[in-house]
């Protein structure tokens, strides 16, 4: 028997809402959220194109996750508590096996923090993923990109460069062997419980995803400021070490994306109350642009992560 749109969405993503938020999901013309009256609704949106963000054989329970991950991140930079998403799906074709891979990987996420998928759209056309997510916030208290200060520490949440060593792996364009790298490539955790924890406490926020020096440009940018990262300070895993010991890429962890990890920026004063995941990897500075100090040596950082429509 084959299934059709409406058939689809019943099998797939149709669920009884479980938020207080949600008083109408899927199944009407729009979808209806109550926020609490000292909240403010924070809404993001990312799309997944088929060759462009993944490669196209890449198994479906990962892309189901990881195009929800990606959106709870971009809620985790703000310091929002995520509450309801929509997801817009164009399929080449309706492969039922395939579809009920993706909704699997992306409920397996969504019910790790109570999300209702309220709505979305169905269409015929090359593989494209656009996922909105919802969060809330009380009143004022969003992490913006714009309120470094000159003196903040800069730091960022667990490792970085894990997911590109790990995509260099899917790519086959290395030897090197490493669970914890692909993992961190396919199934990115987004650090929901991290941005919450900076709130009141971080003066700006950005969500590590198209490189460290890149992410962290914008908010000097649009913070009217300029930093020095300490290389040395930048935490790695050990199969990154190994990698950079082994190639002399050395600043591949500066460069390469997908790590959903946080970067922040926080005054010296509070920095006791960051969580332990943190680690402080430079320093905010008056002096316009990017830095990097290296072996002792200082440099001038002017690297470009992951740019669409950029000559390559
Ligand atoms: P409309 O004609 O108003 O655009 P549709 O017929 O496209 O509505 O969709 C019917 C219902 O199913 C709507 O509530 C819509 O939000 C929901 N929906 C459609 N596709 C998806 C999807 N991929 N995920 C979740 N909800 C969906
Ligand atoms: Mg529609």
């Amino acid at each position: 028997m084959s299934l059709g749109e409406f058939s689809l969405i019943d099998r797939f993503w149709q669920r009884p809402p479980r938020r207080t938020e949600t008083r109408l999901g899927i199944g009407d013309d729009c979808a209806l959220l109550k926020l609490a009256a000292d909240q403010e609704l924070v809404i993001t949106a990312d799309t997944l194109v088929s060759g462009v963000h993944f490669l196209a054989d890449v198994p479906p329970l990962f892309l189901g996750y990881k195009m929800l991950a990606v959106n709870l991140s971009d809620l985790a930079a703000m310091g929002a508590e995520p509450v309801a998403v929509t997801l817009a799906l164009t399929l080449p074709e309706l492969d039922e096996a395939w579809l009920a891979d993706l909704a699997k990987g992306f409920w397996r996420l969504a019910d790790d923090y109570q999300l209702d998928l309220i709505g979305g759209d169905t269409t015929q056309g090359p593989l494209t993923l656009t996922l909105q997510a919802m969060g809330k916030l009380p009143q004022g208290q969003a992490l913006t990109r714009s309120g470094a200060q000159v003196g903040d520490g800069i730091y960022v949440s667990g490792n970085i460069g894990d997911a590109g060593l790990g995509l260099k792996m899917a790519l086959g364009q290395i030897a090197q062997v490493s669970d914890v790298a692909l993992d961190r490539y396919h199934q990115p955790q987004p650090r929901v419980a991290s941005g919450l924890a900076l709130r009141g406490l971080a003066t700006a926020c950005i969500d590590v995803s198209d490189g460290l020096a890149q992410d962290l440009s914008h908010i000097l940018k649009q913070s009217g400021v300029g930093a020095t990262l300490v290389y040395e300070h930048v935490p790695a895993s050990p199969a990154v070490l190994d990698y950079l010991r082994h190639t002399g890429d050395g600043l591949m962890p500066l460069t390469a994306g997908d790590d959903y990890e946080l970067c922040c920026t926080v005054p010296d004063s509070q920095a006791f109350r960051l969580p332990e995941n943190f680690t402080r990897i430079g320093t905010i500075e008056a002096q316009p642009g990017l830095r990097l100090q290296r072996h002792g040596l200082l440099e001038s950082l002017d690297l470009k992560g992951y740019e669409h429509f950029s000559p390559h």
